[in-house]
């Protein structure tokens, strides 16, 4: 299916979601069109990883290790790798683990994982379908941002993560991996919801869960921006 074929038939369906109330929860209104934009020429920190041809997701856990490469190390309960399916078509990319996932090791599982879950649900898909990860593996101290020398350090093991999967969509939450990704310092808002060509990925950004539970209102934004992966991946929105 092409991608115009795609967009048409999910305009469709977008409409047809309004009537679902799990989409209603999330503020569903008409899908916008798809602009499609590369991203902006120049080395990226995806050309700047070390990539090893075929290496699984395994391989690339078992190279972190107990890794001490940045200060993040001294605080952290556990290294939050990644969960999902390894062969999954879209991933989202978060900023680093919160309180409830250093103490679990697994990635979104505190309020703003719960949201994301209902997110990911309301695409009719479940978590175990797609992969989730994070810019940074370890808990930054009291939910800082992560600095700028540790995403240099830990973001190449995302980069790998991705290669490793090859999804059909990336989808970042928040400003943190995009910028990651894109290797951009514009703000969130400049580009939010537009699409990205990424190394054979297409790469879509929208506002971190957490964003949502103190901005209710932008569910709304976030809703379409997931509308346009689910167009892109032919999906239908959950019936209830
Ligand atoms: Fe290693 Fe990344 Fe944790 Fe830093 S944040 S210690 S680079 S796994």
């Amino acid at each position: 299916m092409n991608m115009a074929s795609t967009a048409k038939s999910s305009a469709k369906s977008v409409a047809a979601a309004a009537a679902s109330s799990v989409a209603s929860s999330l503020g569903a209104k008409a899908a916008p069109s798809l602009p499609i934009i590369s991203v902006p020429s120049g080395p990226t920190l995806f050309e700047a990883a070390e990539r090893v041809p075929n290496e699984t997701l395994d391989d690339i856990r078992a190279d972190l290790g107990e890794c001490t490469r940045c200060r993040l190390h001294k605080a952290r309960t556990k290294l939050v790798f990644g969960v999902g399916n390894p062969k999954a078509e879209l991933v989202f990319v978060g900023e680093g683990p919160g309180h409830d996932e250093d103490i679990q090791g697994e990635p979104f599982v505190g309020r703003a994982g719960k949201l994301l879950t209902q997110m990911i649900e309301a695409m009719s898909l479940r978590r175990e379908d797609v992969y989730i990860c994070n810019v940074v593996k370890c808990r930054p101290p009291e939910n800082r941002l992560p600095d700028k020398d540790e995403i240099a350090v830990c973001s190449p093991f995302l980069l790998r993560q991705l290669a490793a999967i090859q999804p059909k969509v990336i989808c970042c939450l928040g400003a943190c991996s995009a910028q990651t990704l894109l290797a951009t310092n514009q703000g969130i808002s400049r580009f939010r919801g537009e699409w990205f060509d990424f190394r054979g990925s297409k790469l879509i950004a929208t506002y971190h869960p957490a964003y949502l539970l103190r901005n209710p209102p932008a569910k709304s934004e976030v809703w379409k921006d997931l509308q346009k992966v689910m167009a892109v991946l032919g999906l239908q929105p959950k019936k209830r």
